[in-house]
């Protein structure tokens, strides 16, 4: 049972990378990637250990451990806080004038909030 549900927690998280990860890209971020930071990437690694039992191996970039020459190297569910980031959702709560992709991006974190519970105890996104 909790292999089935961490399956589909995986899943849910691509979805969600999938959903989130066109909002940043061409030329709809002013300042690209500027959104990470060593902090997050401490907080993704605390994460994974704990709660999946993986060790995440830092790669070459300088200041971010595990930012990578396409973007980042961490799975969509080791890295909750990252997967779920968008500048809109940061700033204003929604994708202002999307309702159905905002609508989509909460039905998620509500489904993916509802497993992690069951699984691990707790949420790995913060309620925005
Ligand atoms: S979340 Fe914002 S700052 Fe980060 S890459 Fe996307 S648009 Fe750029
Ligand atoms: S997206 Fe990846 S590189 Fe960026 S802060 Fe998160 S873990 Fe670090």
């Amino acid at each position: 049972m909790s292999d089935d549900l961490r399956r589909r927690l995986i899943r849910l998280y691509a979805e969600l990378g999938a959903h989130t990860e066109p909002e940043c890209a061409g030329n709809r971020c002013p300042k690209p990637l500027s959104c990470c930071a060593p902090m997050y990437c401490d907080l993704a690694s605390d994460f994974a250990r704990e709660h999946w039992g993986v060790k995440l191996e830092p790669g070459w970039h300088p200041t971010l451990p595990f930012m990578g020459p396409a973007g980042c190297t961490v799975a969509p569910h080791l890295r909750p806080i990252c997967t779920a980031h968008t500048c809109e959702v940061n700033e204003h709560g929604c994708k202002r004038g999307d309702e159905d992709w905002t609508d989509r991006y909460y039905g998620l974190l509500e489904e993916i909030g509802r497993i992690e519970e069951q699984v691990l105890g707790k949420r790995g996104i913060w309620p925005a």
